[in-house]
């Protein structure tokens, strides 16, 4: 497939799927938005391997999910990027936030977290040996606002929900919300469309990007492909792995979810002639915003 090559042109969406286990269909519908959001502005689409949380990957996950990708003829930008060979950048925003006194030790297990919020208790411990601690960020009780291109307004005040959280966990490996800001900068992602899972992570993140002085993209979090039961597809709900037999079909039935529109005499296409419908037409105001089943 031609990709669209406009150098000047400043939009980067990206697609960054944790290596856990292959895509199932919901993630299929976040890649598919994400990647015809970007090209139909003429801009750059990257994919991010989110491979920094060894005991959740399974392997075999990061090449069936690029096989998927292919398959469906979803073409990337560039090199493929592995959060694994990050580490540097990650512990030097770390270093950023630790030098202006925004970090703490902590020793706590889940079990001290009140009802799901971290309680501060080792705001205020000095701490000299880190080994086998966790490193959380200080929160303050401002409210972190943003208007998502799908979901509206968006507000929520970290210190009463989640409170000072987690940056670098106890088992050494740093956390995504400090790995995913760092990688979204680093690549100059001007806008993240993304699964509707991750709206309440959002204020955590643009926090971060306030602390370390990098600028907020914008964000069209896409609701979630939900089972027939109402659950969210997931490897632990047993979401079939996408049929690679029939790209074509999966792309017309992402395009449903999406509210899209695709003809009848799409169905009769060939797969790059639907990937180029798609980016023509393509009109992110029509998404639903609500997650749901499929088909309903
Ligand atoms: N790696 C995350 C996931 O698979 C997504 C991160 C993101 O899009 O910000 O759930
Ligand atoms: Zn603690």
């Amino acid at each position: 497939m031609v990709s669209i090559d406009r150098s000047s042109s400043r939009y980067v969406g990206r697609f960054a799927p944790s290596p856990t286990g292959p895509l199932h269909f919901g993630s299929v519908v976040a890649a598919v938005a994400s990647y015809l959001q970007a090209r139909s502005r003429g801009g750059r689409w990257i994919v991010r391997i989110e491979d920094i949380d060894p005991p959740r990957e399974e392997p075999g996950a990061t090449s069936a999910i690029l096989k998927t990708l292919d398959e469906l003829g979803l073409e990337w930008d560039g090199a493929v990027r592995y959060q694994s060979h990050m580490s540097a950048s990650y512990e030097y925003a770390l270093e950023r936030l630790q030098s202006s006194h925004m970090t703490f030790a902590c020793t706590c297990s889940r079990k001290k977290l009140v009802r799901g919020r971290y309680p501060g208790t080792c705001r205020d411990a000095i701490t000299k040996d880190l080994t086998g601690k966790s490193i959380r960020v200080k929160v303050d009780g401002s409210e972190i606002a943003f208007n998502d291109l799908l979901q509206g307004h968006y507000s929520q005040n970290i210190e009463e929900i989640i409170g000072d959280y987690i940056v670098k966990r106890a088992d050494g490996f740093y956390a995504y919300h400090l790995a995913v800001v760092v990688d979204d900068a680093a690549d100059g992602v001007s806008e993240i469309v993304r699964g509707l899972d991750l709206l309440s992570s959002t204020p955590r993140q643009i926090h971060l990007q306030n602390l370390l002085g990098l600028t907020t993209p914008s964000y069209a979090h896409i609701p979630l492909v939900l089972s027939q039961s109402g659950t969210k597809l997931s490897k632990q709900t047993a979401a079939p792995a996408i049929d690679l037999a029939s790209s074509c079909a999966v792309l017309i039935r992402a395009l449903e979810f999406l509210q899209q529109a695709p003809p009848p005499s799409l169905y009769q296409q060939t797969r790059n002639e639907i990937i180029q419908w798609a980016i023509s037409n393509w009109n992110i105001a029509a998404v639903n915003g609500i997650s749901r089943a499929y088909p309903n």
